[in-house]
């Protein structure tokens, strides 16, 4: 064991302070990640982040070690983004 050393640690404030319920996942994530080339981390990174919602692209960021830029152009679809703007749309009243 330990041998993977290619294997970044998290680097969100929760692991960095110690023990907090995510942090497994968080290796795992990043154990996932060191086997994935780089559009491969793109799609899974993008995809972390849409499920965690807005503004979280930052905090998959210090999770993964990616630049946030990369996170931020996962392979997208037009129906994301559709679904997308129907959540906004349905918040306003008419
Ligand atoms: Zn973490």
């Amino acid at each position: 064991m330990g041998a993977d050393s290619n294997v970044h640690t998290c680097g969100c404030e929760p692991c960095r302070k110690g023990d907090h319920p995510e942090r497994e996942d968080h290796c795992q994530l990043n154990l996932i990640l060191s086997r994935l080339d780089e559009q491969q981390r793109r799609w899974l990174t993008g995809r972390e982040a849409a499920q965690r919602g807005h503004g979280d692209i930052r905090i998959v960021s210090l999770i993964t070690g990616l630049h946030p830029e990369t996170i931020r152009r996962p392979v997208t679809t037009d129906k994301t983004q559709t679904k997308e703007s129907n959540g906004r749309n349905a918040k306003q009243r008419h």
